[in-house]
């Protein structure tokens, strides 16, 4: 591991300020995916600032009625709290079918949407990887792909020489619930406090795949809050994976269903494990709207949705079977939403 110093400041600011102030630093929350990468090489910061104690781990109620989840609260209390139970199933049960128990207990509101991608290639320091190390290219592309995008990649067999070149997914399932109870990240940078629509914080590779979000060098996540969802909503979240446990997604689904009557209903799918972000299904939401969610009806809409999918070859026989497992599982997911009705 490459030594680095490290500071535990008094105040969210100085925290701020002292991040800021060295390119080289970072912020540790929970640590249970950054202290993986520092062990690995993959990332070598100069200086490691500990925010842990100094923002929240209150989880508190907003006037609106949603509630705010400050970015000190472990994954474990947020998917344990009645509120969230009972408002959010979809969030706890994200949660409960990330990482582990022990994993849960540290992992942070702050950083877990920040965690980095599983990309067996981004973790391999001797491997090429345009998101580690820009410009030197992208092994994924026919190599492992199981684990790969199939939305917002340019074509079914990117250039691995191009820079831009990154088929990697997101990999946590709080982020995918997150996106689809359209959340509010509240940020404080040195240029002072900005609120960001969690389906704005990540982003596609685009020309540059070391950026993940938006954030800027030194902007920290402070809270995130939980809108109200209408009366009688109801949400879910599935994962599809290799292992009952202690294993990522290959496709999962958070969806919100609500209205009282089918020409009122409304319904929030976002995706996870296919893309470089939580993929909001917005052309598939905007097909279901009003309509009664039968299987043809929700196979149709996700058939459109996925209409710019690029499956990706690979070594393991390429990653072609996330296409028709994301619409199952979306279709089982609303299956049960609505059954239960
Ligand atoms: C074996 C294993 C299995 C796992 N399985 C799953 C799984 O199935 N699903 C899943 O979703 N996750 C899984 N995880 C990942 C785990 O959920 C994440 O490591 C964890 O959520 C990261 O949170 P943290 O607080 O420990 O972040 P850290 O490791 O401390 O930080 C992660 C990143 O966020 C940045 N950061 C931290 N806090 C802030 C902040 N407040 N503001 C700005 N930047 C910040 C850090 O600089 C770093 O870049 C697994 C991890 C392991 C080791």
């Amino acid at each position: 591991m490459k030594p680095f110093a490290f500071a535990r400041p008094g105040s969210v600011a100085e925290a701020v300020r002292q991040v800021a102030a060295e390119p080289g630093a970072v912020f540790l929350g929970g640590g249970t995916n950054l202290v993986d990468h520092l062990k690995l090489g993959v990332a070598t910061p100069e200086l490691v600032v500990d925010v842990r104690r100094l923002t929240s781990r209150e989880i508190s109620d907003l006037p609106d009625g949603g509630l705010r989840l400050g970015a000190a609260t472990t994954n474990s209390e947020v998917a344990a709290d009645r509120r969230v139970r009972e408002r959010y199933p979809v969030l706890a049960q994200a949660l409960l079918a990330g990482a582990t128990g022990q994993l849960r207990n540290l992992a942070t509101t702050g950083g877990n949407p920040l965690q980095r991608t599983r990309c067996v290639y981004f973790q391999d320091v001797t491997t090429a990887c345009n998101k580690r190390e820009p410009g030197s290219g992208c092994s994924a592309v026919n190599g492992y792909t199981r684990y790969h995008a199939v939305l917002g990649v340019p074509s079914a067999m990117p250039d691995p020489t191009a820079p831009e070149t990154c088929i990697a997914t997101h990999p946590s399932d709080m982020a995918v619930a997150l996106a689809a109870l359209d959340a509010v990240v509240h940020v404080l940078g040195p240029a002072g406090e900005r609120t960001i629509p969690f389906g704005e914080l990540h982003r596609l590779p685009g020309d540059d795949p070391s950026r993940d979000t938006v954030l800027g060098h030194g902007e920290l996540v402070t809270a995130i809050d939980l809108p109200p969802l209408p009366d009688g909503a109801r949400s879910a979240y599935r994962k599809v994976r290799d292992r009952a446990s202690y294993a990522f997604a290959l496709v999962s689904v958070a969806a919100v269903v609500a209205g009282d009557s089918t020409s009122e209903r409304t319904v929030r799918i976002a995706l996870g494990g296919v893309a470089h972000k939580p993929w909001r299904a917005a052309r598939a939401e905007e097909l279901l709207r009003g309509t009664p969610l039968t299987e043809h009806a929700v196979g149709h809409a996700m058939g459109v949705e996925l209409t710019t999918a690029q499956p990706q070859p690979g070594i393991d026989g390429g990653n072609g079977f996330k296409i028709p497992l994301a619409t199952r599982t979306v279709v089982a997911t609303l299956r049960d939403l609505t059954r239960e009705t």
